[in-house]
């Protein structure tokens, strides 16, 4: 199948999403792209920097385009989520993680799942219903966190302080995610109900050689933890980022060090290998 030949698709050029955004009618090609089943999904671990464990994985799209090959979520989400397509394409993410999180059971993994959604995906009643749907099947068993970028502007925060809140007491958790990279971060912390904080992956990749930075992520840490809420440093790519992160006291890391984003079966092959040694 195409999705066994994906190394093959894997260069990206950085002109693509203009490209894309030129000679690319995406209001006709994501519906195309969906029947045709073009996108698929990815897992990343993230991992317990106490325990050692997987504790979850994160669901992070791809779209494998018949012409133009691998296609990089950055290249075409921000211009959907301007959309309605976005809603689609988000319910579309959803349903897929709770069905392949569902097959990965039977391979006796069992992990919590994140899947991105931006935050104005909130206002639409019909997706909170569709969360809630799932929620109610067996399925449930299975935490579902929703990772929402500090960038996305928050219209009016009593509704979606409200939307979250309802989520929540179905037990969903909430991550923020690209932390550091906003502008209106003591707002959405004190304002909205996130578990966790993810401090982007900028102020992480110098964390070994740039003492202002380190400072920079213990402080972030330090308040998060303060807030009640959990840290997941992004972007860990070294052994030496690793300890330094848990000498700071961060609870969680991703990153290249662990992995790469996987397709299903690869994540499924290392998870065992992971857990075996
Ligand atoms: P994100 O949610 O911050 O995801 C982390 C991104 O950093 C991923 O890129 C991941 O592959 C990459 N990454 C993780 N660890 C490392 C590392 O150690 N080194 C380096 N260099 N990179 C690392 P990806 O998959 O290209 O996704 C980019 C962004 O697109 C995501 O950022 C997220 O905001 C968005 N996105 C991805 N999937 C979805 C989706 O299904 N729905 C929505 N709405 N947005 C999505
Ligand atoms: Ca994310
Ligand atoms: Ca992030
Ligand atoms: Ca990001």
């Amino acid at each position: 199948s195409a999705r066994k030949n994906l190394k093959f698709y894997e260069i990206y050029s950085p002109e693509l999403s203009e490209q894309l955004n030129k000679n690319f009618d995406l209001s006709l090609e994501i519906p195309r792209a969906i029947n045709n089943r073009e996108f698929f999904l990815t897992y990343h671990p993230k991992i317990n920097l106490k325990s050692g464990k997987v504790e979850g994985v994160e669901a992070l799209i791809r779209w494998l385009h018949p012409e133009k090959g691998l296609i990089p979520p950055d290249a075409f989400i921000p211009y959907i989520e301007k959309t309605s397509m976005i809603n689609t394409v988000t319910e579309w993410v959803i349903k897929t993680a709770f069905f392949e999180i569902k097959s990965m059971e039977k391979e006796n993994i069992n992990t919590n799942f994140s899947v991105n959604i931006p935050l104005k995906i909130l206002e639409n009643p019909k997706i909170i219903r569709y969360i809630e749907a799932y929620k109610r099947n067996p399925l449930s068993i299975y935490k579902l966190e929703l990772e929402i970028l500090e960038r996305d502007n928050v219209e009016n925060f009593k509704k979606t302080a409200s939307a979250m809140k309802d989520l929540k007491k179905l037990g969903i958790n909430f991550s923020l995610d690209d932390y550091g990279t906003g502008y209106s971060t003591l707002s959405y912390m004190q304002q909205l109900p996130f578990d966790r904080i993810k401090i982007d992956r900028m102020f992480i990749k110098d964390i070994e050689n740039d003492e202002s930075m380190r400072e920079l992520v213990q402080s972030t840490i330090d308040i998060g933890h303060t807030l009640g809420m959990e840290v997941v440093a992004e972007g860990v790519e070294t052994i030496k980022a690793v300890e330094i992160l848990q000498n700071m006291g961060c609870d969680y890391a991703q990153g290249y060090h662990y992995a790469k984003p996987m397709t299903y079966p690869e994540f499924i092959r290392w998870y065992k290998d992971y857990n075996s040694t």
